[in-house]
């Protein structure tokens, strides 16, 4: 019997380690607290695989922030700013390093690979001095060892370590950061043999980034340090030619294949029999005895247990699988291998799979065959969804309707949600208050909302959303093909999670979302009110999509209900439409031959939301990531009117792309501070980042506005900040 498991969530069923460290972080409770949740829940994860019947289980895949956090206390690397004196790395440390302290700021966080998961960046310089100090992987094995489980530590490699970090301030140009594997390795060897003293006959090194497109000496150096290795594992379920490559290619002989056929990204369950086909033919590749059946990568990226989902109706529930059910797939699956085929588990497998198969609730042959029609009829007439109109006309147009003046101003949608609207949206939700009195409360908030801001004197308003807990979670509940669960957190960074909507049907939008909404809060101003809509690929982007179907083929459905909703604002009288795509850069592929057909569909399925809407129909898109240089084009091909940004980090890096010629006719708000900060800028400040756009910039297409909504800033910061955003712009328009 073999199976493994690459990695587990850490955050517990019900986040428990989430409130012990926030409460920790609050001084609510004591490090020993902390700790004693922390070896609860790794006790817990072991018993069940282990009970499970899971032979290679994996112990240091615990972290109290993040594994690359981890690694760097391993290797001592902790920037000069801590402070650090020295010895074993403690709580304080770590978590300076990981949240920052009164005095210094936090390192720096990044998406890790083509996950929502985010990683603290190791900061190296030649002169960082390296040495063991976080034995961590040690007593984690031994810990597992004293509960009576043998386990597998798990470390990130050398040189995805390296490679996923970054030179510090001032080597940036000269720093080769593999150059450093001489300096790391000896702590590698350290960390081994303390491991094998300790009696571990396993270590996995994770070795990520040999997914992504290498240089040649990055490759190699991968796999020098890879050349001793007894097992191979990889994922066969995200690299989609991995499987045909060991099919003809084989591996080196006398070698083990860990074969990553349970997906460990997603939260559907396994079609084990087409599984067992797969670890078939690869027993027939690798020899008998030399097959081990693993998961696709961690599975810290899907929620933790379908158990504690108790209002989630049979027939879906069936048809997944969280992390605890992921380990009896695996399990189940590997006991095959060894001649003991559970027949009534596979067969109601193979029941459940049938039924996700043929369901009506997955198949609504309706929607399909108006998704068909409409690309069909387009790809006919060689439409590509674009609006008939040039921007530029388009904007002429507009502005004949709407009369705004230069460099106009607006915010991006949320204002502050307090304390008592949240508790009005959960009363609602859990029908303790009515329909009307939710409806009133909602009302007020937003002729609150639109009464600050004509104070304010803004140009363009928002309703504010204050009806919306979360972007995609606020349209996903009122779109057919979705489901909620209660308790399905997939961590995000440190103490934070996310619970990503599960698309497990075709899409369709069988009443209007948001037109009452904006419709009342039109009503309340002669300035225009912007309607608000999260777009397609944003909503795809932060789900778990289904797998029954190419990505894009979800999000094309996504983005006909979004443009059923669009035109319900316009017919409404809604005359401009944001459609926030905040998260379409996110999904770009790991590998650049990918990105293309990735940012066609994208941009594409933007296109579709809108390309019905009359030319004096001004549409707005928002966008949260700061790095747009090298996607410009794709943004320019998505035709919005308007484009609002984020560019807190670094207005000189945008501003590079226009500098360096590239021509762009549409309106562009580049957020004229950061929302993250809690500074409030002043209003020469303001001017002066205004200027310097304008430097660049047309002054006829420039917008003034924040990088990003204000639903968790407040109104004492909020105010302020606008009052000097707005009087910046007066004082430029008095200027030129
Ligand atoms: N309209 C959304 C808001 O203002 C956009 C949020 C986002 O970009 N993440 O909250
Ligand atoms: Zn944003």
């Amino acid at each position: 019997m073999a199976s493994h498991i690459v990695g587990y969530p850490r955050m517990g069923p019900k986040r428990e380690l989430k409130f012990a460290l926030e409460s920790f972080w609050d001084g609510k409770s004591s490090a020993e607290d902390l700790e004693k949740v922390a070896a609860d829940l790794r006790a817990s994860i072991w018993k069940q695989m282990s009970e499970a019947g899971i032979k290679y289980i994996p112990s240091s895949t615990f972290s109290y922030y993040d594994q690359v956090l981890d690694t760097t206390a391993m290797l001592g690397a902790v920037p000069d700013r801590y402070s650090w004196t020295g010895g074993e790395i403690g709580h304080s440390t770590y978590f300076s390093m990981a949240r920052g302290n009164a005095t210094v700021p936090a390192m720096e966080m990044t998406k890790w690979f083509d996950t929502n998961y985010h990683f603290i960046v190791p900061e190296l310089s030649p002169a960082t001095k390296f040495s063991y100090a976080s034995h961590k992987a040690v007593s984690e094995y031994k810990e597992a060892k004293a509960l009576g489980v043998d386990t597998v530590p798990v470390l990130v490699g050398p040189v995805s370590y390296l490679l996923l970090s970054k030179a510090a301030k001032g080597v940036e140009k000269s720093l080769s950061l593999l150059s450093l594997l001489d300096s790391i390795l000896p702590i590698y060897k350290e960390v081994v043999a303390e491991l094998k003293a300790a009696g571990a006959s396993w270590i996995q090194f994770d070795e990520p980034t040999l997914v992504k497109d290498l240089a040649a000496h990055e490759l190699a150096a991968t796999l020098t340090s890879l050349s001793g290795v007894t097992a191979y594992g990889f994922d066969l379920v995200r690299g989609t030619k991995t499987l045909e490559l060991i099919k003809s290619a084989g591996i080196p002989s006398g070698k083990y294949l860990f074969a990553g056929v349970v997906d460990g990204r997603y939260i559907w369950a396994d079609d084990l029999a087409a599984s067992l086909s797969t670890l078939q033919s690869l027993e027939a590749v690798v020899g008998k005895g030399k097959l081990v059946v693993s998961t696709s990568c961690s599975l810290m990226h899907t929620a933790v247990d379908l158990v504690n989902e108790t209002k989630l109706d049979s027939e879906i529930k069936s048809w997944l699988a969280f992390a605890a059910q992921k380990v009896v797939e695996v399990n189940a699956l590997g006991k095959v291998l060894a001649g003991l085929k559970d027949e009534a588990y596979f067969a109601a497998n193979a029941a459940a799979q049938a039924s996700r198969r043929s369901s009506p609730r997955v198949n609504n042959e309706e929607v399909q065959k108006a998704e068909v029609h409409f690309l069909q009829a387009a790809a006919l007439k060689g439409s590509d969804h674009r609006r008939a109109t040039p921007v530029s006309a388009r904007l002429d147009a507009q502005q004949k309707k709407l009369n705004l003046p230069i460099l106009p101003t607006t915010t991006i949608g949320s204002f502050p949600q307090t304390m008592d609207l949240r508790r009005v949206r959960r009363e609602y939700k859990v029908k303790k208050i009515s329909e009307e009195e939710y409806g009133s409360a909602i009302k007020e908030e937003i002729s609150k909302v639109v009464k600050i801001q004509e104070e304010l004197d803004i140009d363009v308003l928002v309703h504010g959303e204050p009806e919306r807990n979360d972007m995609v979670e606020y349209f996903g509940e009122q779109l057919s093909g979705f489901a909620f669960t209660a308790n399905g957190w997939v961590q995000s960074y440190g103490s934070r999670c996310v619970k990503p909507p599960i698309i497990y049907g075709d899409v369709s939008r069988p009443n209007p979302m948001t037109v009452f909404w904006s419709k009342m809060a039109q009503d309340m101003t002669p300035r225009p009110m912007k309607g608000m809509l999260t777009g397609p690929v944003t909503i795809l982007n932060w789900s778990f999509v289904r797998n029954d179907q190419p990505r894009f083929e979800t999000c094309y459905q996504i983005a006909l209900a979004i443009k059923k909703e669009v035109e319900d604002l316009e017919a409404g009288g809604i005359q401009v439409i944001q459609i926030d795509e905040a998260a379409l850069r996110e999904g770009l592929p790991l590998r650049k031959s990918e990105h293309a057909f990735y940012l066609d569909w994208a941009v594409h399925s933007f296109r579709i939301t809108n390309c019905g809407v009359q030319d004096t129909t001004q549409i707005h898109t928002h966008m949260c990531y700061s790095n747009f240089n090298d996607i410009i084009h794709s943004i320019i091909n998505m035709d919005a009117d308007v484009i609002t940004i984020e560019n807190s980090r670094s207005d000189e890096k945008l501003l590079s792309v226009f500098r360096e010629g590239v021509t762009y006719g549409a309106g562009i708000g580049p957020g004229v501070y950061d929302i993250h900060s809690l500074r409030i800028p002043s209003t020469e400040e303001i001017a002066d980042r205004v200027n310097k756009m304008l430097a660049v910039l047309d002054t006829n297409i420039l917008w003034v506005n924040r990088d990003c909504g204000l639903k968790t800033r407040k109104y004492t910061e909020v105010k302020p900040a606008l009052t000097n955003m707005v009087a910046a712009a007066k004082l430029i328009r008095t200027q030129l």
